[in-house]
C-alpha cells in the first residue's frame, strides 16, 4: 500500500468555480483562505501559472489554452458558474513591488490589467460565465483582497 489520504469528493462532479492563480508560494495559503472563508468556495478548479492569467495579455496560444480548458474542462465537465482572475501583490510577472513607483500605480496597473484579461476572454467563454477579479496588496496585517466592480 501506498500513502492514503481520505478523499469524499471522488464522487462530486460539479463544482461552482474556477480560480487562476500565479505559481507564487508565498500567495497559496492566503489565496485558498481568501476564496474560502471570504467567497465561501471550499473547493475549486485551479489553473496555477506565472502571473496567473497575466499572458492572456500577449494573445497568444496561452488565451487559445486557457480559454478552450475553462470552457471544456471547468463549464463543460464540472459546471462551473463563475471563474476568479485573481492577481497578487509584488507578483514577478510584473517585475514585483519595486518595479512600481508607487502602491497606488501597482494597484492601478493591476486593475487596469484584470478588466482587459476579462475583456478578452469574454468573447472565448459562454456568455453566463461570470468572471470575477480580485487582487490582493500588502498591508501591515497581511494581505488586503479587493474583489473589482
Ligand atoms: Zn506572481
Amino acid at each position: 500500500m501506498g500513502y492514503i489520504v481520505p478523499n469524499d469528493l471522488l464522487t462530486e462532479h460539479e463544482c461552482p468555480l474556477a480560480v487562476i492563480k500565479c505559481v507564487d508560494f508565498r500567495f497559496r495559503e492566503s489565496d485558498q483562505e481568501f476564496v474560502e472563508k471570504h467567497l465561501g468556495y471550499k473547493n475549486f478548479d485551479l489553473y496555477a501559472w506565472p502571473g496567473s492569467a497575466k499572458d492572456v495579455l500577449k494573445n497568444n496560444g496561452f488565451k487559445v489554452s486557457f480559454s478552450e480548458k475553462i470552457v471544456a474542462v471547468s463549464k463543460n465537465l464540472h459546471h462551473v458558474k463563475k471563474l476568479l482572475l485573481l492577481w497578487h501583490w509584488d507578483c514577478g510577472a510584473y517585475g514585483g513591488s519595486n518595479n512600481f513607483s508607487s502602491a497606488q500605480e501597482e494597484e492601478a496597473v493591476y486593475q487596469k490589467d484584470l478588466r482587459t484579461v476579462r475583456d478578452m476572454l469574454m468573447p472565448d467563454v459562454p456568455a453566463d460565465l461570470e468572471i470575477v477579479m480580485a487582487y490582493s496588496k500588502a498591508v501591515p496585517q497581511g494581505l488586503d483582497y479587493t474583489i473589482l466592480e
